[in-house]
């Protein structure tokens, strides 16, 4: 066994080597490149991306798979080596079900459509970008179409962010929040948050950007941060962590995007070392991964205890904006519940009922019950619906989101999951360390970042995002009470 797994990990680990350079060039498209380098970009990634599916469809790791699927049997479930071995498989299967045609041309199209959509968004131009929406839905049938499920098309989609959880599962989750939220989101008072708005130099931002994520969890020489249009994390290893954020001098919206970033860098910096090179080295789910980001900008980034130790240093490094409103005013204004029309503005309150509206509409989008000439009027009328306001033009109604453009059906979802799944964990990190509150009000989270990354980051994805869920927290059920609870909190002590 022990020469048939070596050789396992050993295609495994070139595959993953492969994988974390077009990762590089991915980073550095979006943070460093000059506009006119995407054409030949888009074809190094291209031929990249072909080199790296052939070698893992390839037969012979399926044949060493099978040799090695009657041996792990004596191994611990959770064993790097089980666990290797069980993943890979299911991996394996899943790529070999898409015939290479397929892959490439959803390849193809979601560049187009992304390109098609950029316009369309700044213009507000629905009907320009519905062919393309039109080819990404219908090659996403086809792509849902190559897998079996057991309730709606829609599920093999979800595999993909949400490896194993159905449509049905998704629908009883949403089903609970989306009732309680209109109702919070309508009981919530309005709160003077204009001070959040005016000038802050984006290098102050920056330095104290830093200076929090420093203290965070990450060792020194760990990671980077740099500006970027649309942030996100990605890493090259787990001591390699790359977070982007985005400065705008007019508000101060960075200080979360950079804990939201970092926090799905100390996913990734907490996953193991014995783990690394292998499709083992990631968080189990989309979901899980958004739970920590959430954990990091709202459960931390947004309590008292964490500005206790951080009100005065944003003061002193903006004294203009906030030498003359209280600590209080300043939480009230960042837990605000206050609706609105863009997902990625949203508060913590309103957020998932925007997920849920685009979970709706992706169902009827895969099982072809709306007509997508149709979907923009469908979508103010949830808007109205859900969130009680006006959708002014479809750049900032129906077209707003990257997703759509590119193929990305069945990933809004983990967002909302994210939520839910960041309070059921944080009910444990709670018993499990009962002077967070004053660690946190000393500006050392260093007991709750070790905590995470024991008890969450460093399995990777060797237990599905259930057996992770139940690893944690004791139970393998998605639970919304824990987030409704908590929200509720929120919304009454927004009362002045
Ligand atoms: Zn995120």
């Amino acid at each position: 066994m022990e020469r048939t797994l070596a050789e396992l990990k050993q295609r495994l680990a070139e595959i993953a080597d492969l994988a974390k350079a077009g990762g590089v060039l991915g980073w550095d498209q979006r943070v460093m490149m000059p506009p006119l380098g995407t054409e030949s970009r888009a074809d190094v990634l291209g031929t990249l991306g072909r080199i790296i599916h052939e070698a893992f469809v390839d037969d012979e790791i399926g044949r060493l798979l099978d040799k090695l699927d009657g041996q792990i049997d004596s191994l611990p479930y959770d064993s790097d080596e089980a666990s290797l071995v069980r993943v890979t498989r299911r991996d394996w299967e899943k790529a070999r079900r898409v015939p290479t045609e397929l892959e490439v041309e959803m390849t193809r199209e979601a560049a187009r459509g992304h390109h098609a959509w950029v316009e369309a968004r700044r213009t507000a131009d629905f009907a320009a970008f519905l062919p393309y929406l039109r080819t990404n839905v219908e090659l996403k049938r086809r792509y849902a179409d190559c897998f079996e499920w057991s309730d709606s098309p829609y599920t093999a989609l979800l595999d993909d962010y949400e490896p194993g959880m159905t449509t049905t599962e998704v629908r009883a989750v949403f089903d609970v929040l989306r009732p309680a939220l209109t109702e919070l989101v309508a009981a919530a008072p309005e709160v003077d948050a204009s001070f959040l708005e005016g000038s802050f130099p984006t290098e102050r931002q920056r330095e104290l950007a830093e200076q929090m994520i420093a203290t965070l969890g990450f060792e020194d020489g760990s990671w980077r941060l740099d500006p970027t249009a649309h942030p996100f994390c990605t890493s090259f290893s787990n001591r390699d962590v790359r977070l982007t954020t985005r400065y705008r001098d007019d508000n101060l919206e960075s200080v979360w995007s950079c804990l939201h970033e970092a926090g799905h860098g100390l996913y990734a910096h907490g996953i193991a070392s014995s783990l690394l090179r292998t499709p083992l080295a990631n968080a189990p789910s989309l979901g899980l991964n958004e739970s920590q980001s959430r954990t990091w900008e709202n459960l931390v980034g947004r309590s008292r205890p964490f500005w206790q130790h951080w009100y005065e240093p944003l003061q002193q490094t903006f004294p203009e904006a906030f030498s003359g409103v209280e600590l209080d005013e300043f939480l009230r204004a960042i837990n605000r519940a206050e609706p609105g029309l863009i997902r990625v503005d949203a508060d913590e309150t309103t957020y998932s009922l925007h997920i849920i509206l685009r979970f709706e509409l992706e169902q009827q989008l895969v099982d072809g019950t709306v007509e997508l000439e149709d979907l923009p009027e469908v979508w103010n009328a949830k808007m109205k619906e859900f969130l009680d306001v006006d959708v002014a033009d479809d750049g900032v109604g129906v077209l707003q989101d990257v997703h759509w453009s590119s193929g990305g059906i069945g990933y809004f979802p983990t967002y909302a999951l994210g939520n839910v799944l960041s309070l059921q964990i944080w009910a444990k990190v709670r018993e499990a360390l009962p002077d967070l509150d004053g660690q946190l009000a000393a500006g050392d989270p260093l007991e709750l970042s070790a905590w995470l990354r024991d008890n969450l980051y460093s399995l990777g994805r060797k237990l599905t995002p259930r057996e992770t869920l139940e690893r944690v927290t004791g139970s393998a059920d998605i639970d919304p009470g824990p987030y409704l609870a908590y929200l509720r909190e929120k919304v009454a002590s927004l009362q002045a």
